[in-house]
C-alpha cells in the first residue's frame, strides 16, 4: 500500500478519492487504489491483452512485445517515477495496466477500421473504449456491471477524448470540456507509455531486421547512447549491445520527466490533486530539449518502422479483416455467437452496430484471424 506519509501533498490520497459509482466499503487491507489494480489484473480483457497487437501480429514470434508486456513496462516505468516523486504508486500501476484495455486486434489499423465502420453510428476510440470496458463491459461482479473504479483511475484512463463524446461520459469527461488537468499520476503514466512503446519499439523493430542500427544512428537519442556503449563493451555481441543502448535510452529519458517535472512542481507548489486539476498545463513533463529529441525518435519511427512495406501489408490484411466481421455481422447478426446476438435482438442499428463494434474490439488477433477464415474461407476438403 503506497505510505500516505510517503506521498506529496499533490498526489492522489484515499482519503481524498471522489470515489466510485456504486458506492463499496473500503478494502480491510489495501488501498482504494490497489483494488482498483486488483481488479484490472482479474479482467478478461486484461489477460486477452497477451494476444493483441502491439505492432506486430501476436504470431508472428514470441519474442516481440504485446499489448500485455507493454502495458507491464509502462507500470515498471511509471511505478519508478511515481515512487521518486512522492506520487501514489498504486494508482499509476492501476492506470498503467488498464490503459490498453480497449484496443481493437491488430493494433492501430483495426483500430482505424473500426472507426471508419463506427462512423455513422458515433465512431470508435480505443481509449474510450478502454473506459467502456472497466465501466460497463467486464461482467464479473453482483452488485454492478463493470469493475466500479475509482474516479481517479477512470480519470487516467481516459486520457483523449472529443467534445462530443466527452459530454457522454458524465464526470471523467468534464475536463476535456473545461481544459482542466489530470491527476499526476495520470499526466505520469501517459508519458511513461510514450517512454516504453518508442523505447521496444526500437528494439523490436531491430529484432526484427525492419530497420537498421545505421539508420538509427541519424536519431541522436540512440546515436548518443550506441556510441557510448560500444566505446566501453568493444567486444559486445549484437543483442547485447541492443538492449544496452535500449535500457540506457529508458534511463536518460526517466531522469530528464523526473528532473523537469520536479523543477515545475517547486514553481508551482500545488497544495493538493485539485489544485493539480486546476492547472493550465501540465506538470509533468519533459524538458523542452528531450522533447525535441523524443519527437525526432517518433518521426523516424513514424517513416521507417510503421509504415515498413511488411508492417504495412499486416495493417491492410487487418483492417480488411475487421471491416468484413463487421459489414457482416451487422448485416447478418445471426452470425454472431448467443451472447452478442442476444443483445441486437429488435435494437436500432446504432445500438446493433456498438454491440458489434464492441464484440470485435475485445477480439484478439488470433480469434478475429480465426472468425474471419470460418465466415469467408471454405473449409480445405479432406480425400
Ligand atoms: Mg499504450
Amino acid at each position: 500500500m503506497a505510505d500516505p506519509c510517503n506521498l506529496a501533498p499533490y498526489a492522489a490520497h484515499d482519503s481524498t478519492t471522489r470515489g466510485r459509482v456504486h458506492s463499496e466499503k473500503q478494502p480491510r487491507y489495501r488501498s482504494a487504489f490497489q483494488r482498483d489494480r486488483d481488479r484490472i489484473v482479474h479482467s478478461t480483457a486484461f489477460r486477452r491483452l497477451e494476444y493483441k497487437t502491439q505492432v506486430f501480429v501476436n504470431h508472428e514470434g514470441d519474442l516481440y512485445r504485446t499489448r500485455l508486456t507493454h502495458s507491464i513496462e509502462v507500470a515498471q516505468i511509471s511505478r519508478s517515477i511515481a515512487r521518486t516523486l512522492h506520487l501514489n504508486e498504486d494508482l499509476t500501476e492501476a492506470i498503467a495496466l488498464a490503459h490498453d484495455l480497449g484496443h481493437t486486434p491488430f493494433g492501430h489499423a483495426g483500430q482505424d477500421a473500426l472507426n471508419r465502420c463506427m462512423k455513422p453510428y458515433g465512431g470508435f476510440e480505443h481509449n474510450l473504449q478502454s473506459l467502456r470496458v472497466v465501466d460497463h463491459l467486464e461482467e464479473k461482479y453482483a452488485q454492478f456491471s463493470g469493475l466500479n473504479l475509482t474516479f481517479e483511475s477512470r480519470e487516467g484512463i481516459l486520457k483523449h477524448c472529443s467534445h462530443t463524446n466527452a459530454r457522454l461520459v458524465g464526470d471523467v469527461g468534464e475536463r476535456f470540456l473545461n481544459q482542466t488537468q489530470p491527476s499526476l499520476e495520470a499526466q505520469l503514466v501517459n508519458l511513461a507509455d510514450q517512454i516504453a512503446y518508442n523505447n521496444h519499439d526500437v528494439d523490436d523493430g531491430l529484432r526484427a531486421g525492419l530497420i537498421t542500427t545505421d539508420q538509427l544512428s541519424e536519431i541522436h537519442l540512440f546515436r548518443e547512447q550506441y556510441e557510448t556503449v560500444v566505446e566501453l563493451y568493444p567486444q559486445l555481441n549484437q543483442r547485447r549491445i541492443i538492449h544496452e543502448v535500449v535500457r540506457r535510452m529508458i534511463n536518460r529519458l526517466v531522469i530528464d520527466l523526473v528532473e523537469s517535472s520536479q523543477n515545475l512542481l517547486a514553481t508551482s507548489k500545488p497544495e493538493s490533486i485539485d489544485e493539480v486539476r486546476q492547472q493550465a498545463h501540465p506538470l509533468i513533463c519533459f524538458s523542452e530539449e528531450q522533447e525535441i529529441l523524443n519527437r525526432k525518435l517518433k518521426q523516424f519511427l513514424r517513416e521507417k518502422l510503421y509504415r515498413h512495406y511488411r508492417v504495412m501489408r499486416m495493417t491492410i490484411k487487418a483492417e480488411r479483416i475487421l471491416t468484413e466481421l463487421f459489414e457482416t455481422f451487422l448485416s447478418e447478426p445471426r452470425l454472431l455467437p448467443d451472447e452478442p446476438y442476444s443483445l441486437t435482438i429488435e435494437q436500432p442499428i446504432a445500438e446493433r452496430a456498438r454491440v458489434i463494434s464492441d464484440y470485435i474490439a475485445g477480439m484478439t488477433d488470433r480469434y478475429a484471424l480465426s472468425e474471419h477464415q470460418k465466415i469467408f474461407s471454405p473449409p480445405t476438403p479432406t480425400v
